[in-house]
């Protein structure tokens, strides 16, 4: 068998030859930030659980890609692929990098863009958009995740104000953030969830930052405590009533996430490809190994598949085509081979891949979060399964 130049596990499938020329250079922008930047510290910030959130949302601005898939307001108005594509690098980096930008630019940008007047889309979104203000959305409660439906937070109208009551949970970049986007119930006429623009300093907001998480510790997550917290009319988003608003802003990250889990795959599957060339075992490299290669041609054809399922739902997206159960579909799949991904690689690194001299076990921990946050993979089964039976089992 003469020798062949080895491919990357993308390589092998062509995927580039699916990409745009316009969307490959941002998405090309956006790897060289990730590798050249953040990649050297990522284990630092790791370790020591923190991430410099502020001075990341003013690099990330600069480079175009917080809001980028929305139009105006100082938003690069690029193609869904391409947002795609940008949380797929970001996430090659790090989960907690991806979930910054996420968070900013689908569901604290997004909300204030789509369901926002005239006057909170001037105030917020060029400031957020250029990372001067973060953001972040407060929906999930202590005892409320899975089904937000059951939310306790309450928006009770005073005069003309409303005075705001709960806690929110999980909350990503919340004790950083300028401005929360929090979901709450109202006491108006049956009894809708709204949403509200809540800036950081108003009295009786405070967001106490959750720590010894074992993932994404490179990222800030926080609980937000409204205690009395009055706002004016002003604050509400106006075309936002029930609880189609906040779930239509988790859609729009959840597609991101099908890409982004992809790149903590692809991370994995190449820095394993590489030591598996360099790693000498018995005598001969571990990459000559047929068990070897037995998982790395399973591993690179989840991978593949995945991205080719992304393309296609970013392609979908773009032709403004793409439904929420399709993004079920994708999300799902995307997670959870990525986890598969990163554990399988893990073995191969053998004792090597339990430090954070290699990114492989940083990526599996924190897909167990990518695995639980923007719905559960069970919620995404039971979401594909309604729309395969007509049967909704999520009671
Ligand atoms: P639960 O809903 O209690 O689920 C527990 C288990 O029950 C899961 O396995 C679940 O799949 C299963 N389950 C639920 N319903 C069913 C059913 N019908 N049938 C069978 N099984 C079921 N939230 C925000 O609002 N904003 C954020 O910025 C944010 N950031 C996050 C960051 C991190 C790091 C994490 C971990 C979470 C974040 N979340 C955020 C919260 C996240 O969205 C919730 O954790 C998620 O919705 C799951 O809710 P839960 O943790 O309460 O789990």
């Amino acid at each position: 068998v003469p020798p062949v130049t080895p491919q990357t596990p993308l390589g092998l499938f062509g995927t580039e030859a699916l990409i745009g020329e316009e969307d490959r250079a941002i998405r090309d922008t956006v790897r060289q930030y990730v590798e050249e930047k953040v990649k050297p510290q990522l284990a630092d910030w790791y370790e020591t659980g923190s991430l410099p959130v502020r001075e990341l949302a003013k690099e990330l601005g600069s480079l175009g890609v917080l809001g980028m898939h929305l139009d105006g307001y100082g938003c690069a108005g690029t193609t869904a692929t391409a947002y795609g594509l940008a949380c797929m690098e970001l996430e090659a980096g790090d989960s907690g990098l991806r979930s910054l930008v996420s968070v900013q630019g689908s569901l604290a940008m997004f909300a204030i863009w789509k369901y926002g007047s005239e006057e909170q889309k001037q105030q917020w979104l060029p400031s957020m958009a250029a990372g001067d203000a973060i953001g972040c959305f407060g929906l999930t409660e202590p005892d409320f995740g899975s089904n937000p439906a059951g939310m306790r937070t309450r928006a009770v109208r005073d005069g003309s104000d409303w005075v705001l009551d709960g806690t929110k949970m999980w909350i990503t970049n919340g004790s950083v953030a300028d401005v929360a986007v929090v979901w709450a119930r109202t006491d108006d006429p049956g009894n809708k969830v709204r949403g509200f623009v809540v800036p950081a300093g108003t009295p009786g907001f405070s967001a106490p930052e959750i720590k010894k998480k074992m993932s994404l510790r490179a990222s800030v997550t926080s609980e937000l405590v409204l205690d009395g917290v009055r706002l004016p009319e002003s604050a509400v988003l106006p075309d936002a009533v029930g609880l189609s608003g906040p779930l239509s802003c988790l859609n729009e990250a959840r597609y991101g996430i099908v890409f982004g889990a992809l790149g903590a795959a692809r991370d994995c599957l190449e820095t394993t490809l590489e030591y598996a060339r360099q790693r000498e075992i018995f005598d001969k490299p571990l990459a000559a190994y047929q068990l070897s290669q037995a998982k790395l041609a399973d591993m690179s054809l989840e991978l593949g598949k995945g991205m080719l399922l992304a393309l296609h739902l970013g392609s979908l997206k773009d032709a403004g085509s793409l439904r929420p159960e399709q993004v079920s579909l994708g999300k799902l799949n995307s997670v959870r081979e990525a986890i598969a991904i990163a554990r399988e690689c893990r073995t191969m690194l053998g004792a090597a891949g339990i430090t954070l001299e290699y990114p492989v076990m940083r990526h599996a921990n924190n897909l167990e979060s990518v695995l639980t946050y923007e719905g559960t993979s069970e919620v995404h089964q039971l979401v594909i399964g309604q729309a395969l039976t007509g049967e909704a089992a999520f009671r």
